[in-house]
């Protein structure tokens, strides 16, 4: 499956992610406490940075329709920052433009 744009990339990311959370849980890691490792999800074509949070962060940040990426990686211009804490930031890319104002 070639990876041509960054939105396809980051849609894999996602997988990977959605699966590093579901192997954590099936091992039957403790959600509070345990911390899990997750690829950041931002549109950098290039980017494979990890980011280090517990599987209840992690469960959440995985919300369909949100991004978990790097606290730095987040594109304030075409996303809204959700929820920023410590090392990453939950998004939700702006939808379509307004065509209204
Ligand atoms: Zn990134």
């Amino acid at each position: 499956m070639p990876v041509e744009h960054g939105l396809s990339f980051r849609k894999l990311k996602r997988e990977v992610n959605g699966r590093i959370l579901d192997l954590a849980t099936e091992l039957g890691f403790e959600e509070s406490s345990s911390e899990a490792t997750a690829f950041c999800e931002c549109e950098r074509p290039d980017c494979l940075q990890r980011i280090q949070l517990t599987l209840v962060e992690f469960q959440w940040a995985l919300t369909p329709g949100c991004w978990l990426v790097a606290a730095d990686h987040a594109r304030p211009s075409t996303e809204h920052v959700i929820q920023r804490r410590g090392t990453y930031a939950v998004v939700r890319p702006a939808l379509t433009p307004e065509t209204s104002s």
